[in-house]
């Protein structure tokens, strides 16, 4: 076999190695994934409870400072009646703090309501943050598991991208380069076996006197189809 061709196939192997553990990276971001979204899930949930609390918290304050100004308002006119002196002007006042009372007697009974709900609201807040809480501890553990196989196939990516561009260097800079050229391409590979007399990867027949120099192992030939490189795989089936 060609020296070259022994170069660029062991450069292949390397690299296949780099796929290889990128693929099974890759396939731990959907696991990675369901774990979030059940916790955005239970946060969105407490997200907008902590807004709906806040809001009846405000609406009771509210409340509040209004029932607090009919209370002084109602203080004021009950003042005024005690030097009042005419009848009709009294009965008037008396007239406008039977009203005043049963405003405030209304406006309270909805403060009642208000305050009622937000218990409610920080009860539903509280339950929600346990929620969460919980599901956090429940993945915990998966989690760590996760994130260990992360760590331990990031450092093998790295050890197998350095022994990649090691063996890189001892391929000649053209075949290099046209190695990382087909790599750019839809092939996952940049060689592929001669099977029958066609490219082993998009089975386009090779023409007869080409499959003869890729037989004799004079030259390095491009599939004139899919441009991946071609040679003669020496007896051992390929695996790829
Ligand atoms: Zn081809």
């Amino acid at each position: 076999m060609n020296a070259d061709l022994v170069a660029l196939l062991e450069l292949q192997a390397k690299h296949k190695v780099v796929l290889d553990i990128e693929e099974v990276l890759a396939s731990l971001e959907p696991q990675f994934a369901e774990l979030d979204e059940v916790v955005n899930h239970a946060q969105e949930q407490l997200d907008t409870q902590r807004v709906r609390a806040q809001e009846a918290d405000d609406r009771r304050a509210e409340l509040e400072s209004k029932i607090e100004g009919y209370r002084v308002m109602q203080e004021r006119k009950r003042q005024k009646l005690e030097w009042v002196r005419g009848a009709k002007e009294a009965s008037t006042l008396m007239a406008e703090l039977d009203l005043a009372r049963t405003v405030l007697a209304r406006e309270e009974a909805e403060w009642i309501r208000s305050a009622d709900k937000v218990q409610d609201m920080q009860r539903q807040v509280a339950e929600s943050e346990a929620a969460l809480q919980e599901i956090e501890e429940g993945q915990a553990p998966e989690r760590q598991e996760l994130e260990g196989r992360r760590s331990d196939l990031d450092e093998r990516l790295a050890a197998a991208v350095d022994e990649r561009d090691q063996v890189a260097e001892g391929v000649q800079p053209k075949l290099r380069d046209q190695f990382r050229r087909i790599l750019r391409g839809r092939a996952r590979l940049a060689l592929y076996p001669l099977k029958s007399g066609a490219c082993g990867h998009c089975y386009t027949q090779v023409p007869l006197h080409r499959q003869q120099k890729i037989r004799n192992g004079d030259t390095i030939e491009a599939c004139e189809a899919c441009g991946v490189l071609v040679y003669q795989d020496d007896g051992s089936e390929n695996e790829s």
